[in-house]
Parts: structure tokens; sequence; C-alpha cells
């Protein structure tokens, strides 16, 4: 790497990572970044965990164990937001703003180090591949992250999103939702489109699993309850006068607890086996794609947290976000360690345009949000911000 010896500042590192984006697993050069930087604050470092991820510990004396995360990867997104620093790979874009996740833990190490005099305890920071396919924390714990790092007492995190720049905030309890994809292949028996009594008809099958599956949601969860389940894909068949052996579907299904995400997916796989033994069908596939737990932040230690940002920020400066219907793998390393989680929204819409389009109820039009082409985040303050927001909420852990 040809990395310059002076220090590169917060702004010119994320320009940086903003139009070198990297894809799911493949987090090679942003990695290397992360190692290097935590390097030069003084971190002891660990790469290649969980295929690309990369771990700094700094241990400065006895006291708590505090884990920061941000993850790495970008989207297979063609850039439109005409910056720049846009992305210099076609089709790859920071849409997500996990450059700003990285930018603003490499600032927040470099100045936990430079402030070590301060504080006793040990900061974990974690830079972790692949959060957009669901897989990236589970790969780093499958390649024995606990058994490498000490075990953190809390975990600490946060995502930029559509909130005004300089604005943070966490929502107590379920705060993003789960989500799974799950792949169905429905099993029949193939036949000439005249003959349905040779044939066991896979995409009729299908039909009334789809009609089936509307129940779920519907008859079989409270009212009180939130929870989506969606069949975005059904393919089957290839003409119109033969009957096809197999059909597939698609699913999504969102929900904030784990009690409700459990009786979902136990009813789609008892719906899915029962249509298809009701027509003498062999068995089908169901075959779990995409999975993301609920995120829940830990009521008490999230507002330990908010209170330290309220008093370093201002009341006005922190927020409620409310529960966010998007998902996040960050919970399985809290849980993974039986540590609190902490994971707070980070603004970065510029404030003014915000203001103006939450006036006229425009929000939803004028505000890009994460996975658009256009997502922009205001470089500063949300670095700024993000930055100090690390700190703190790592400080307040942090014996001093
Ligand atoms: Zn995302
Ligand atoms: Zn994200």
């Amino acid at each position: 790497m040809t990395r310059q010896n002076r220090s590169v500042t917060l702004d010119e590192l994320y320009r940086d990572l903003h139009s070198h984006p990297e894809l799911s697993f493949e987090e090679i050069r942003t990695a290397a970044i992360a190692a290097a930087e935590l390097r030069a604050a003084g971190f002891d470092v660990l790469e290649g965990i969980g295929t690309t991820g990369v771990v700094g510990v700094l241990r400065n004396g006895n006291g708590p164990t505090v884990l920061l995360r941000a993850d790495m990867d970008a989207l297979p997104v063609l850039e439109e937001t005409g910056l720049p620093y846009a992305s210099t790979t076609s089709g790859v874009m920071h849409a997500c703003g996990h450059d700003v996740h990285v930018a603003c833990l490499i600032g927040a190490s470099r100045e936990l180090a430079a402030t070590r005099a301060d504080w006793s305890g040990t900061v974990v920071a974690v830079f972790q591949p692949a959060e957009e396919v669901g897989r990236g924390a589970q790969a780093m714990l499958d390649d024995g992250l606990y058994e490498r790092v000490p075990m953190p007492d809390v975990v600490l995190g946060q995502h930029v999103g559509p909130a005004p720049a300089g604005m943070v905030g966490a929502h107590p309890g379920a705060a993003f939702a789960s989500a799974d994809s799950i792949d169905i292949t429905v099993r029949g028996r193939g036949g000439h489109g005249s003959r349905p009594e040779t044939t066991i008809d896979a995409i009729v099958i299908a039909s009334a699993i789809v009609g089936r599956l509307q129940t779920i949601v519907s008859r079989e969860i409270a009212p009180q309850e939130t929870a989506v389940l969606t069949v975005g894909r059904m393919n089957a068949g290839t003409k119109n006068n033969i009957i096809p052996d197999s059909a597939e579907l698609g699913l999504t299904i969102r929900s904030y607890h784990e009690k409700v995400r459990g009786h979902i997916l136990a009813a789609i796989e008892r719906m899915v086996r029962a249509e298809s033994a009701a027509s003498g069908a062999p068995d089908p596939a169901i075959v779990p794609a995409e999975s993301f737990p609920v995120t829940v932040n830990d009521s008490v230690a999230t507002e330990r947290t908010m209170a330290a940002f309220r008093s370093a920020f201002g009341e006005e400066a922190v927020l409620d976000p409310g529960q966010v219907s998007g998902s996040e793998d960050v919970g399985l390393l809290a849980t993974a360690a039986n540590a609190p989680l902490v994971y707070w929204i980070l603004g970065g819409a510029h404030p003014e345009t915000y203001f103006t389009a939450a006036n006229a109820g425009t929000i939803e039009r004028d505000i890009p949000s994460n996975h658009s082409a256009h997502f922009a985040p205001e470089m500063q303050p949300t670095l700024i911000r993000g930055v100090a927001a690390l700190v703190i909420a790592t400080r307040e852990w942090l014996r001093s």
C-alpha cells in the first residue's frame, strides 16, 4: 500500500473510502486501511477474521471491555449522487453509509488511544464484513472472535441514516426488525398439460401455499404485534401445455419479537409441508437464505448512553428514532458475549434540507434513504458527531 506517512484527516479518509466501495466479504482494501490505522494508533491488530474482518485491541489497565463495531461493506448500486468523490467502481456504492461507520470508528480509535491517560480498561474495535447479507457478524464469531479478543462487557455501534446531521439517538428495546429470507421449492410430478391425472401439479400446490401463507399474520399473530410476510417471487413452468415438476417461491419475513419470528417461521414450514402432503407430492425444500435476528437495545444501557449524549450534545440533539423496519446483525456480537447492546442512529442528512422537507411533509420524497443511489450523507458535522458519539459512549463505560 502506498499510504502517506502523514496521518490523513478524517474527511480525506472518508472521501477515499466512499470512492472505493467493496461488496460483502470482498472488503480487502477497506480492511487494510482499518488495520493500518489501528496499528498507527497503537492497537494490537488481528486481520482476516471471518474472511475480511479486522479487530484492534487496546489494553489500558484494569476496567471494563468495550466493543465498538463498524461494518465495512457496500452495495450493488450504481451511484447517482454526482459527488466529486463518488464511487470509482461502476455498479458498487456505499449506499448504506458503512464508509461513515468505518471513518468514525477510525477517528474514535485514534482519539481513545491519544487520551489513554484519562481512562482505564480495554477497547476492542471491530471492523466487520458483510453486514448487508446478514452473514458477517456470524462469520467473525464462527472464526473464534471471542477466543482471540477479550469478551466485551458492552457492545456499541451506530448506523448513519436520514435524520438531521448532528443528531443521534437510540430506541430502547426492539430497535430494528428481524428479517428472514426463505427460498421454497415445491416438488410435484411433471407431464402433459392435457393429462393432469398423470401429474402432481406444482403450480397448483404453490398457489395454494401463497394463499394459505396470508393467514399466518392475519390469523395466528396477535393484532398488537407487527409482522410482515411477503411472497416476492414465484417462478414455475416453461410452456402452456407442460405441467412443471417444480415451482419456486421466495419469501421475506419481518417482525420485532423473536417469539413472533419463531412462530411465523414454524407456521411457514407447517403449511408448505402440509400443502405438499395434501396433494401427495414429494417433500418440498425450505431453505433459509438471509437471516437477521431482532436487534434489541438493552434498555438500561441505552438510557445510560443517551444520558451521556444529552449532557455532551444537548437535549435537542438526542432523539428516539422509534422502531426501524430495517435489519442489522450487530446484535449477534452482543448475544454471543451475553453483553448489553447499544446501537444508535447517527443523523447524516443536510439539516436545512431535512427540516424544510419535514415542514412540507415531503421527507419520503426529498431525503434519500439508505440503499438509494442518491444516498449522500453530509460529510460534516456527521463525521465529527459520529466520532464524538463513539468516544463519549465508550468513555461512559470505561473507568476514568
Ligand atoms: Zn444496508
Ligand atoms: Zn447498513
